[in-house]
């Protein structure tokens, strides 16, 4: 039995904490006292990472100091035992994980999907970082527009059951620039509602789910008509290009 669930670190990131069987793995430590604390005496078996942002790394050297687990994560990241590339695929907990390029916040950034086999088949499981929010996507901190619209893509066609697991507690925000994005969307208007209720109950509002993401976050979104015409100005007969598209409301929601 896999389970998967959220540690709190600084104002708003998550790490994620897998476990399976009695293993511990952790996704995007950027403290270590917080896993220590979660894994409650238990120890770690190892430590995936996406990009090298410090609130993604922070916590590394401190975690293999008291662990001695291996780094899972791209090349070049200081602790980075086992360095992965794109189409990459191994084994962590008895469970197959794969690895995509997904560069657009930073320029080594990739995600993680972790396959769980149930009784309705193989469920996915997305770590995806910076990437892909719930709701949002990250800032394009090194990558181009273009770059990061590539990377969505791939994110986004993944099965509608796939689990999304981003790094950051940033849903609200994002679903309140979703809906100024697409006015007309009450699939945005019913899940503000939703998070709402959660997050005045301090839980998290994750995973997503890539079905969820596809019916409500803007930045998937780029080839529906209204959302085309409120980034560009343009009218809808004038068809500007998804990446176009992309490019403006990524920039829009800079200054929101
Ligand atoms: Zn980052
Ligand atoms: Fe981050």
């Amino acid at each position: 039995m896999l389970t998967i669930s959220p540690i709190g670190a600084f104002s708003d990131n998550y790490i994620w904490h897998l476990e399976r069987d009695g293993e511990h793995w952790v996704v995007d430590p950027g403290d270590a006292q917080p896993v220590a604390s979660a894994l409650a005496g238990a120890s770690l078996n190892g430590i995936l990472v996406t990009h090298h942002h410090f609130d993604h790394t922070g916590g590394i050297a401190e975690l293999v100091a008291r662990y001695h687990c291996p780094v899972y994560g791209p090349d070049g990241i200081p602790g980075v035992t086992k360095p992965l590339r794109t189409g990459d695929s191994c084994q962590i907990m008895g469970l197959p994980l794969s690895v995509i390029d997904v560069p657009g916040h930073t320029l080594d950034h990739l995600a993680m999907i972790l396959e769980e086999p149930t009784d309705g088949g193989t469920l996915l499981h997305l770590f995806c970082g910076d990437t892909l929010f719930a709701a949002g996507c990250g800032r394009l901190f090194e990558g181009t527009a273009e770059q990061m619209y590539r990377s969505l893509r791939k994110l986004s066609g993944l099965p509608p059951a796939t689990r999304v697991y981003c790094a950051h507690e940033y849903t609200l925000a994002n679903l309140r620039f979703a809906a100024a994005a697409e006015p007309g969307n009450t699939v945005v208007l019913d899940r503000i509602a939703e998070v709402e209720d959660l997050r005045a109950k301090n839980k998290p509002t994750l995973p997503s789910t890539i079905g969820e993401e596809l019916a409500t976050n803007p930045f998937l979104r780029c080839h529906i008509a209204a959302i085309a015409r409120r980034a560009t100005g343009q009218s809808a007969a004038a068809e500007p290009e998804e990446v176009e598209v992309f490019a403006r409301l990524r920039s829009w929601k800079d200054n929101f």
